[in-house]
Parts: structure tokens; C-alpha cells; sequence
């Protein structure tokens, strides 16, 4: 670590470490603070009784494109999701195929009663005019609420139900689809142009690999920065630092308290782990509540995407509930496996809750507007630089993406002055 770091760089959360990457090959000397006690922010893993166990379910959509220029897949060893879903609805489990990645799978999903022909007809129309647009091109498209651009397409109400609410609704972590169309076409078009995976070293393998090219000491943990001003940082404890430029690579809410900007509403959610002697559903593909009934919106069986998420002969099961819910760990849990004996049966009795994460804030809400423009400004005010999903979508490409903008900036700047 540089004395006197040129840039100070504040979150090693995906934002910061990719912003400290640019510089770093830029030969820029740069300190990345974080407060925790670990790089990653929102994307780590910890191990626990031999589980791997994310902090929130999340998944890596192998199409990002900042993604793939960033990372070594290669060596992640990424382990894809099944394509398709299953999704409970009608008193019972429901299988969608998707039809361009199973093999049989178009006879399979004509003869499907999960959707209306109609339905299948609109479905195959969207995968196709997204994966012709740009991605510039689909965040620049007029938008509106995501339900209300379904219904628009012509979708009927029971599929928007079954399928795009719980699918959807997790990854935007909004059960209502009350977030902008942008998002749901970025997100569609990267599911049809590449897989959903995990590291088999867990989701905070991803942040790993990107600390892994940084010089060595340059990021101190446990510091948390409590106020800018100008070029300069007070962490807690009084110690001060400058720089001639300074990065805020925090999540929205630290962001907005340290620049001075309102802060932007947040999007929740708590994970739930079990383990069990046997998985619920054949193969590994996410699990859907297409009825709508209980708290879990859906669930993942981990280690039949990558048997390293669990010791041998166990399965991990990750259940996600949107929201806080305003219950003790118990009463959810009570809750929880009601609605898994309803789907599987009493063996989800024998599930054995493992541990269980509340993220109040996962993503920034981005509900129309919030993304208008798609790429929001990294130059804050003369030697101070704001990065993280909140410029840019909530995503991990987007996280990663606002941290290439803001060393651009900065390097740019850097060589003006
Ligand atoms: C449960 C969950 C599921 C998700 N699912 C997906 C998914 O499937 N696919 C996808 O692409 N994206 C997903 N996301 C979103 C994605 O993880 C985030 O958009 C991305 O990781 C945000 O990265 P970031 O660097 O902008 O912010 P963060 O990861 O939040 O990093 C900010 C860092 O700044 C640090 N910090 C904050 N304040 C200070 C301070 N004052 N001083 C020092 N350090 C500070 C924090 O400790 C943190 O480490 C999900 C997120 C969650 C939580």
C-alpha cells in the first residue's frame, strides 16, 4: 500500500473492488476502506457446519457482459442452474420447460398446461425481440411497472401469477412487479442469452477473484468512513485521510448519508437455510410459489446446482422470503415449513434449519424513473466519485459496471490536473 494513496476508494463491496481493479491496472495507487470485517459487501458466503451458505440467495447470469470481461469463469467453476422452473400452484408442483435449452423440451412445453398457447406464443416474441436489442437500446426503451408491461404484451393474469410475480418478484426482490420494465427485459434477455450459476467456492468466490489482482495491503478493513469533506475522510475514531480523488463505492443509503444525497429506498429480504437427507425436486431448478399462498416467494436446492454448497449425502435447500417480516426467526420458520409440508409433503418436517440471513437493504428500489438515465453520473463535486448498483441497476453487473465508470472518471480527472 501507497503512504499517500492518490484515490481512496470507500466499500470493497463489487462496485469498489472493480473500481480498485481499473486503477490497479492503471498503476494508480489507491486504499480501499471497508467497515465490515470482509471484502464483497452484499455478495459474500460463509461457511457454516460444512454448508456454504450466501448471504441471500443470489446467482451470477453468466450473459453480464461487464461480467464476462471482468471475470475468469473458467477458474469459478461455475455450476449452471437447470433450465426452467418448477412452480406450485393448483395443489400441485408444476413443471415449465424452457424450450430452447431442454433437449425434448419443445414437445414437453406445448404440451404443458403451466401456460395458454397464447402465453407461449408471447413468451417465445419477448425472448426473441430482447435478444435482437442492445442492452443500451433496452434501457433506453419508454418504461413502465413490469406488471403493467406484461399485461401490456397480452400475458394472461394466471401466468403473470404463476410465473413472472414469483420469478421476477425474486430477482427484484418485489413481489408486486411494481419495478421498471427496463430491469425485467435486461434481466430476461440475460437469462435467454446465458445461464444462471454459482462459484462452487459460493458467490463470494466472485469478489475474491477481483481482490486477488489488487497489490497486496490495499484494502484495511473494519474502518468505517463517517464523514467526507472536500478530499478528505474522518473514519470512526477521528483519524483522517486525503486523497486527490475520493471514491464512495458504499451502498445507496451510506452513499447518500456521506455525499450528502437523499437516501433511495431499499428493497428487502430474508433467506432461510435448511438441510436435508434428500432433495425435494428432481433437478436443479428454482422452485416458484405460483399460488401465492404462504410466505416463501421461492427456494433453491444449492447443492443440486453445486454438491460443494453441502457436505456429502446432505442437500441445502435456500428458501427466500421478500421483505423483513415482522416475525422472530421461529414464528417465520414455523411458517415456513407449514407451507413446505403443503408442497412436499412431511419429509420437509425433517428439514433442519441451518441459519438464516435478513438484508434490509438488498437492492435499491427502481421502480419506474429511478432508472431514467440508465447510467446516472459518477462525478459527485470536484475529487469526489460515487459507484455501486444505485448509479447504474441493481445487479451484479451493474454493481461492477459503476465501478469501471467511476475509475474512468477518475483517471481521466487524474491526468487533467
Ligand atoms: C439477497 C440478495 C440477492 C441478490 N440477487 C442478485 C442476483 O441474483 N443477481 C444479481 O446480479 N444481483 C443480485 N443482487 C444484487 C447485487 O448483489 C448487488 O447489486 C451488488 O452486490 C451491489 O454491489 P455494490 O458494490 O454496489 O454494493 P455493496 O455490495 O453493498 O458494497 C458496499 C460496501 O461498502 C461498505 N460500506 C458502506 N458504508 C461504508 C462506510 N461508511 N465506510 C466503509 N465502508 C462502507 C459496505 O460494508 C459494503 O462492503 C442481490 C443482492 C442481495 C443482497
Amino acid at each position: 500500500m501507497a503512504n499517500h494513496p492518490e484515490v481512496l476508494i470507500v466499500g470493497a463491496g463489487l462496485a469498489g473492488l472493480s473500481c480498485a481493479r481499473h486503477l490497479a491496472d492503471s498503476g494508480i495507487s489507491f486504499e480501499l476502506i471497508e467497515a465490515s470485517d470482509g471484502i464483497g459487501g452484499r455478495v459474500r458466503t460463509d461457511e457454516h457446519e460444512g454448508f456454504l451458505l450466501d448471504r441471500g440467495f443470489q446467482v451470477l447470469l453468466t450473459a453480464y457482459p461487464e461480467a464476462q470481461r471482468t471475470l475468469d469463469y473458467h477458474a469459478l467453476q461455475l455450476r449452471k442452474f437447470a433450465p426452467g422452473a418448477f412452480s406450485w400452484f393448483a395443489g400441485r408442483m408444476n413443471e415449465l420447460f424452457d424450450p430452447w435449452r431442454t433437449p425434448g423440451g419443445w414437445r414437453a412445453a406445448l404440451q404443458s398446461d403451466f401456460a395458454t398457447f397464447a402465453d407461449k406464443l408471447r413468451i417465445s416474441r419477448l425472448r426473441a425481440r430482447l435478444r435482437r436489442s442492445s442492452i443500451d437500446q433496452l434501457f433506453r426503451n419508454p418504461e413502465s411497472s413490469a406488471r403493467d408491461f406484461l399485461a401490456s404484451i397480452g400475458f394472461s393474469d394466471p401466468f403473470i401469477h404463476r410465473f413472472f410475480r414469483p420469478f421476477f418478484g425474486g430477482i427484484l426482490l418485489d413481489g408486486e412487479l411494481r419495478s421498471s420494465s427496463r430491469m425485467l427485459e435486461f434481466v430476461f434477455k440475460m437469462l435467454s442469452e446465458g445461464d444462471a450459476a454459482v462459484p462452487v467456492g459460493g458467490m463470494g468466490a466472485i469478489p475474491a477473484q477481483i481482490a486477488s489482482h489488487l497489490p497486496d495491503g490495499s484494502v484495511r478493513l473494519k474502518a468505517t468512513v463517517e464523514s467526507l469533506h472536500e478530499n478528505e475522510i474522518t473514519l470512526a475514531g477521528g483519524e483522517r485521510l486525503a486523497a486527490r480523488a475520493i471514491v464512495v463505492a458504499a451502498e445507496g443509503p451510506s452513499a447518500a448519508h456521506l455525499v450528502g444525497e437523499a437516501e433511495p429506498a431499499s428493497r428487502s429480504v430474508t433467506c432461510f437455510y435448511y438441510s436435508a437427507d434428500e432433495p425435494p425436486v428432481p433437478h436443479p431448478s428454482v422452485v416458484l410459489n405460483g399460488d401465492g399462498a404462504g410466505p416463501v416467494n421461492s427456494l433453491a436446492v444449492m447443492s443440486q446446482i453445486a454438491p460443494s454448497y453441502a457436505p456429502a449425502g446432505k442437500s441445502l435447500i435456500a428458501v427466500s422470503v421478500l421483505g423483513l417480516q415482522q416475525l422472530t426467526e421461529q414464528q417465520l420458520g414455523g411458517f415456513i415449513i407449514a407451507q413446505m409440508k403443503n408442497w412436499f409433503g412431511p419429509m420437509a418436517r425433517s428439514w433442519r434449519y441451518l441459519k438464516s440471513y435478513r438484508i434490509p437493504h438488498a437492492q435499491p428500489q427502481q421502480f419506474p424513473g429511478a432508472l431514467e438515465p440508465a447510467q446516472r453520473p459518477v462525478r459527485i463535486r470536484p475529487g469526489v466519485y460515487l459507484c455501486g448498483d444505485h448509479r447504474d441497476n441493481a445487479s451484479i453487473e451493474g454493481a461492477m459496471v459503476s465501478g469501471r465508470r467511476a475509475a474512468e472518471a477518475v483517471l481521466a480527472d487524474l491526468a487533467r490536473s
